[in-house]
Protein backbone atom coordinates (compact mmCIF):
# COMPACT_ATOMS: atom_id res chain seq x y z
CA UNK A 1 0.00 0.00 0.00
CA UNK A 2 1.64 2.99 -1.24
CA UNK A 3 2.22 5.55 1.79
CA UNK A 4 -0.13 8.42 1.00
CA UNK A 5 -2.71 6.19 1.61
CA UNK A 6 -2.32 5.58 5.03
CA UNK A 7 -4.10 8.59 6.53
CA UNK A 8 -7.03 8.09 3.82
CA UNK A 9 -7.42 4.57 5.61
CA UNK A 10 -6.99 5.86 9.27
CA UNK A 11 -9.97 8.19 7.85
CA UNK A 12 -11.67 5.82 6.80
CA UNK A 13 -11.58 2.94 9.77
CA UNK A 14 -12.96 6.32 11.47
CA UNK A 15 -15.72 6.82 9.60
CA UNK A 16 -16.58 3.15 9.32
CA UNK A 17 -16.80 3.60 13.43
CA UNK A 18 -19.11 6.26 13.26
CA UNK A 19 -21.10 4.62 10.66
CA UNK A 20 -21.37 1.67 12.54
CA UNK A 21 -22.37 3.84 15.91
CA UNK A 22 -24.90 5.90 13.86
CA UNK A 23 -26.78 2.74 12.63
CA UNK A 24 -27.10 0.99 15.77
CA UNK A 25 -28.68 4.41 17.17
CA UNK A 26 -30.85 5.01 14.09
CA UNK A 27 -33.49 3.57 12.97
CA UNK A 28 -33.88 4.50 9.47
CA UNK A 29 -34.32 2.37 6.28
CA UNK A 30 -30.47 0.13 6.33
CA UNK A 31 -30.18 -0.17 2.48
CA UNK A 32 -29.90 3.61 2.56
CA UNK A 33 -28.16 3.97 5.46
CA UNK A 34 -25.60 1.30 3.57
CA UNK A 35 -25.28 3.22 0.20
CA UNK A 36 -24.28 6.16 2.43
CA UNK A 37 -22.07 4.30 3.94
CA UNK A 38 -20.22 3.31 1.00
CA UNK A 39 -20.69 6.58 -0.53
CA UNK A 40 -18.75 8.35 3.06
CA UNK A 41 -16.08 5.58 2.72
CA UNK A 42 -15.15 6.13 -0.50
CA UNK A 43 -15.13 10.17 0.17
CA UNK A 44 -13.25 9.59 3.33
CA UNK A 45 -10.83 7.29 0.76
CA UNK A 46 -10.36 10.68 -1.43
CA UNK A 47 -11.75 9.79 -4.05
CA UNK A 48 -14.88 11.46 -6.29
CA UNK A 49 -16.64 8.08 -7.04
CA UNK A 50 -17.13 4.51 -6.30
CA UNK A 51 -18.57 1.60 -8.07
CA UNK A 52 -21.62 1.29 -6.13
CA UNK A 53 -25.15 3.27 -7.58
CA UNK A 54 -25.65 6.19 -5.37
CA UNK A 55 -27.44 9.27 -7.18
CA UNK A 56 -25.15 11.86 -4.38
CA UNK A 57 -21.77 10.82 -6.05
CA UNK A 58 -22.86 11.71 -9.68
CA UNK A 59 -22.38 9.41 -12.58
CA UNK A 60 -21.21 5.53 -11.87
CA UNK A 61 -18.62 4.57 -12.85
CA UNK A 62 -17.59 1.31 -14.84
CA UNK A 63 -16.57 -1.29 -12.37
CA UNK A 64 -13.35 -1.38 -13.83
CA UNK A 65 -10.87 1.24 -13.18
CA UNK A 66 -11.04 1.34 -9.73
CA UNK A 67 -7.63 2.30 -7.89
CA UNK A 68 -6.49 0.72 -4.92
CA UNK A 69 -8.06 2.97 -2.36
CA UNK A 70 -10.90 2.82 -3.84
CA UNK A 71 -11.12 -1.25 -4.65
CA UNK A 72 -10.05 -1.44 -0.42
CA UNK A 73 -12.99 1.10 0.50
CA UNK A 74 -15.11 -0.94 -1.67
CA UNK A 75 -13.98 -4.48 0.17
CA UNK A 76 -14.73 -2.24 3.42
CA UNK A 77 -18.42 -1.58 2.58
CA UNK A 78 -18.74 -5.06 1.36
CA UNK A 79 -17.86 -6.13 4.64
CA UNK A 80 -19.59 -4.06 6.35
CA UNK A 81 -22.79 -4.88 4.46
CA UNK A 82 -21.91 -8.55 5.85
CA UNK A 83 -21.50 -7.47 9.09
CA UNK A 84 -24.43 -6.07 8.95
CA UNK A 85 -26.48 -8.76 7.61
CA UNK A 86 -24.80 -10.56 10.34
CA UNK A 87 -26.01 -8.64 12.74
CA UNK A 88 -29.78 -8.30 10.91
CA UNK A 89 -29.89 -12.32 11.63
CA UNK A 90 -28.29 -11.64 14.88
CA UNK A 91 -31.40 -9.51 15.38
CA UNK A 92 -33.96 -11.97 13.88
CA UNK A 93 -32.17 -14.54 16.13
CA UNK A 94 -32.28 -12.45 18.95
CA UNK A 95 -36.09 -11.77 17.95
CA UNK A 96 -36.97 -15.04 17.96
CA UNK A 97 -35.71 -15.77 21.23
CA UNK A 98 -37.28 -12.85 22.57
CA UNK A 99 -40.59 -14.39 21.15
CA UNK A 100 -39.99 -17.96 22.61
CA UNK A 101 -38.78 -16.60 25.83
CA UNK A 102 -42.15 -14.39 25.56
CA UNK A 103 -44.13 -17.57 24.47
CA UNK A 104 -42.24 -19.37 27.31
CA UNK A 105 -43.03 -16.71 29.78
CA UNK A 106 -46.93 -16.76 29.27
CA UNK A 107 -46.91 -20.26 29.03
CA UNK A 108 -44.93 -20.36 32.98
CA UNK A 109 -47.70 -17.32 33.84
CA UNK A 110 -50.81 -20.02 33.03
CA UNK A 111 -49.19 -22.68 34.75
CA UNK A 112 -48.58 -20.45 37.78
CA UNK A 113 -52.21 -19.09 37.49
CA UNK A 114 -53.43 -22.62 36.80
CA UNK A 115 -51.37 -23.91 39.71
CA UNK A 116 -52.74 -20.81 41.98
CA UNK A 117 -56.26 -21.67 40.92
CA UNK A 118 -55.69 -25.12 41.68
CA UNK A 119 -54.54 -23.98 45.12
CA UNK A 120 -57.46 -22.29 45.49
CA UNK A 121 -59.94 -24.94 44.89
CA UNK A 122 -57.30 -27.23 47.66
CA UNK A 123 -57.46 -24.40 49.62
CA UNK A 124 -61.29 -24.02 49.57
CA UNK A 125 -61.53 -27.18 49.97
CA UNK A 126 -59.54 -27.71 53.39
CA UNK A 127 -61.17 -24.31 54.50
CA UNK A 128 -64.72 -26.23 53.59
CA UNK A 129 -63.51 -29.47 55.50
CA UNK A 130 -62.19 -27.60 58.31
CA UNK A 131 -65.33 -25.75 58.59
CA UNK A 132 -67.24 -29.00 58.75
CA UNK A 133 -65.20 -30.59 61.29
CA UNK A 134 -65.79 -27.44 62.97
CA UNK A 135 -69.14 -27.59 62.44
CA UNK A 136 -69.27 -31.09 63.75
CA UNK A 137 -66.80 -30.50 66.56
CA UNK A 138 -69.20 -27.48 67.90
CA UNK A 139 -72.21 -30.23 67.47
CA UNK A 140 -70.48 -32.97 69.42
CA UNK A 141 -69.70 -30.41 71.88
CA UNK A 142 -73.27 -28.94 72.23
CA UNK A 143 -74.51 -32.56 71.93
CA UNK A 144 -71.94 -33.70 75.00
CA UNK A 145 -72.80 -30.51 76.96
CA UNK A 146 -76.53 -31.45 77.12
CA UNK A 147 -75.75 -34.34 78.02
CA UNK A 148 -73.70 -33.68 81.18
CA UNK A 149 -76.53 -31.16 81.89
CA UNK A 150 -79.01 -33.84 81.28
CA UNK A 151 -76.66 -36.19 84.04
CA UNK A 152 -76.47 -33.44 86.19
CA UNK A 153 -80.05 -32.78 86.42
CA UNK A 154 -80.73 -36.26 86.65
CA UNK A 155 -77.68 -36.50 89.81
CA UNK A 156 -79.89 -33.39 91.49
CA UNK A 157 -82.96 -34.48 91.24
CA UNK A 158 -82.01 -38.18 92.14
CA UNK A 159 -80.11 -35.97 95.39
CA UNK A 160 -83.46 -34.33 95.89
CA UNK A 161 -85.53 -37.17 96.14
CA UNK A 162 -83.16 -38.70 98.31
CA UNK A 163 -82.92 -35.71 100.84
CA UNK A 164 -86.76 -35.62 100.72
CA UNK A 165 -86.67 -39.40 101.49
CA UNK A 166 -84.24 -38.60 104.54
CA UNK A 167 -86.48 -35.67 105.72
CA UNK A 168 -89.70 -37.18 105.63
CA UNK A 169 -90.17 -40.60 107.06
CA UNK A 170 -90.44 -42.99 105.22
CA UNK A 171 -94.52 -44.79 104.61
CA UNK A 172 -96.20 -47.40 103.26
CA UNK A 173 -99.74 -48.86 103.49
CA UNK A 174 -100.77 -51.78 106.06
CA UNK A 175 -101.15 -54.50 103.35
CA UNK A 176 -101.33 -54.85 99.89
CA UNK A 177 -104.68 -55.64 96.88
CA UNK A 178 -107.17 -54.46 99.31
CA UNK A 179 -110.34 -52.59 99.03
CA UNK A 180 -111.47 -50.47 102.11
CA UNK A 181 -114.74 -51.43 103.82
CA UNK A 182 -115.37 -49.54 106.51
CA UNK A 183 -114.12 -45.86 107.47
CA UNK A 184 -113.27 -43.85 110.12
CA UNK A 185 -115.88 -42.73 112.66
CA UNK A 186 -118.94 -44.74 110.40
CA UNK A 187 -121.56 -45.84 112.26
CA UNK A 188 -122.52 -49.86 112.06
CA UNK A 189 -124.29 -52.48 114.12
CA UNK A 190 -121.01 -54.35 114.37
CA UNK A 191 -119.46 -51.65 116.64
CA UNK A 192 -120.11 -50.23 120.01
CA UNK A 193 -119.43 -47.00 119.13
CA UNK A 194 -118.60 -45.85 115.93
CA UNK A 195 -115.79 -46.93 114.14
CA UNK A 196 -112.51 -46.07 115.33
CA UNK A 197 -110.38 -47.07 112.39
CA UNK A 198 -109.86 -47.53 108.42
CA UNK A 199 -110.31 -51.41 107.46
CA UNK A 200 -108.25 -53.15 104.81
CA UNK A 201 -110.13 -56.14 103.18
CA UNK A 202 -107.61 -58.78 101.56
CA UNK A 203 -107.89 -62.82 101.17
CA UNK A 204 -106.28 -64.40 104.37
CA UNK A 205 -103.12 -64.50 104.78
CA UNK A 206 -102.02 -61.37 102.86
CA UNK A 207 -99.15 -59.93 105.03
CA UNK A 208 -99.21 -57.20 107.23
CA UNK A 209 -96.58 -54.44 107.58
CA UNK A 210 -95.72 -51.52 109.67
CA UNK A 211 -96.69 -48.49 107.92
CA UNK A 212 -93.66 -46.44 109.53
CA UNK A 213 -90.37 -47.72 111.40
CA UNK A 214 -90.60 -47.98 115.26
CA UNK A 215 -90.65 -49.90 118.25
CA UNK A 216 -93.13 -52.70 118.62
CA UNK A 217 -95.00 -52.07 122.12
CA UNK A 218 -97.82 -54.51 121.65
CA UNK A 219 -97.93 -57.99 120.03
CA UNK A 220 -101.21 -59.78 121.77
CA UNK A 221 -104.74 -60.89 121.46
CA UNK A 222 -106.87 -58.10 122.55
CA UNK A 223 -111.31 -59.15 122.66
CA UNK A 224 -113.12 -58.16 119.83
CA UNK A 225 -109.66 -56.58 118.08
CA UNK A 226 -108.66 -60.11 118.24
CA UNK A 227 -104.73 -60.37 117.67
CA UNK A 228 -103.42 -57.06 117.77
CA UNK A 229 -99.79 -55.58 117.42
CA UNK A 230 -99.21 -51.62 118.19
CA UNK A 231 -95.96 -49.79 116.73
CA UNK A 232 -94.65 -46.49 118.37
CA UNK A 233 -93.28 -44.71 116.36
CA UNK A 234 -90.49 -41.89 116.07
CA UNK A 235 -92.77 -38.87 116.90
CA UNK A 236 -94.79 -40.79 119.27
CA UNK A 237 -97.69 -41.68 117.82
CA UNK A 238 -98.87 -45.72 117.91
CA UNK A 239 -100.47 -47.55 114.68
CA UNK A 240 -102.14 -50.72 115.10
CA UNK A 241 -103.00 -53.89 112.85
CA UNK A 242 -106.08 -56.20 114.35
CA UNK A 243 -107.73 -59.15 113.39
CA UNK A 244 -104.74 -60.76 112.22
CA UNK A 245 -104.31 -64.58 111.94
CA UNK A 246 -100.74 -64.22 112.91
CA UNK A 247 -97.69 -62.14 114.52
CA UNK A 248 -94.61 -62.00 112.82
CA UNK A 249 -93.04 -59.76 115.58
CA UNK A 250 -92.89 -59.13 119.42
CA UNK A 251 -92.69 -56.72 121.92
CA UNK A 252 -89.32 -54.46 121.69
CA UNK A 253 -88.69 -55.59 118.31
CA UNK A 254 -87.47 -52.86 115.64
CA UNK A 255 -89.24 -52.31 112.71
CA UNK A 256 -88.62 -50.31 109.20
CA UNK A 257 -91.44 -48.89 107.22
CA UNK A 258 -92.98 -52.49 105.30
CA UNK A 259 -91.34 -54.67 108.06
CA UNK A 260 -93.97 -57.56 108.38
CA UNK A 261 -95.36 -57.54 111.39
CA UNK A 262 -98.75 -60.47 110.77
CA UNK A 263 -101.32 -61.78 108.30
CA UNK A 264 -104.37 -60.57 107.29
CA UNK A 265 -107.35 -62.79 109.78
CA UNK A 266 -110.83 -62.86 111.11
CA UNK A 267 -109.92 -63.13 115.06
CA UNK A 268 -112.03 -60.94 117.13
CA UNK A 269 -115.19 -59.21 116.28
CA UNK A 270 -115.17 -59.33 112.20
CA UNK A 271 -117.10 -60.82 109.56
CA UNK A 272 -114.59 -60.83 106.99
CA UNK A 273 -110.53 -60.97 106.57
CA UNK A 274 -109.48 -57.58 106.86
CA UNK A 275 -106.40 -55.43 108.94
CA UNK A 276 -108.58 -53.22 111.30
CA UNK A 277 -105.71 -50.01 110.86
CA UNK A 278 -105.82 -47.07 113.75
CA UNK A 279 -103.72 -44.04 114.38
CA UNK A 280 -103.07 -42.78 118.10
CA UNK A 281 -101.09 -39.91 118.60
CA UNK A 282 -98.98 -39.72 121.40
CA UNK A 283 -100.72 -43.50 122.08
CA UNK A 284 -104.25 -41.96 122.95
CA UNK A 285 -107.40 -40.92 121.01
CA UNK A 286 -107.90 -42.45 117.27
CA UNK A 287 -107.78 -40.17 114.32
CA UNK A 288 -108.88 -40.69 110.81
CA UNK A 289 -106.32 -43.04 109.36
CA UNK A 290 -106.95 -41.55 105.77
CA UNK A 291 -105.69 -38.02 106.00
CA UNK A 292 -102.55 -39.38 108.33
CA UNK A 293 -101.85 -41.41 106.06
CA UNK A 294 -101.88 -38.77 103.14
CA UNK A 295 -100.00 -36.59 104.98
CA UNK A 296 -97.63 -38.22 105.28
CA UNK A 297 -97.24 -39.48 101.56
CA UNK A 298 -99.12 -42.61 100.53
CA UNK A 299 -102.81 -42.51 99.31
CA UNK A 300 -105.17 -45.45 101.04
ZN1 LIG B 1 -112.29 -51.96 111.66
Amino acid sequence: MPEAERPALRRLATARRVAKHRLSRRNIGRRGQLIGLTAALAAAAGTTAVGVSSSATGPAPTSTGLSPSQADALTAARIDRRDLGSRDSSRIDLSLAATRKAAADKAAKQRAARLATNATLTERRALALASAKAVAARKAAAKAKALAAAKAAALAKAKAAAAKAKAAPKIVLPTTGYHLTARFDQAGGRWAHNHTGLDFAAPMGTPVRSVMAGEVIQADYEGAYGRQVKVRHADGTVTSYSHMSEFDVSVGDSVSAGSKVGAIGMTGNTTGPHVHFEVLPGGGSPIDPEPWLREHGVNP
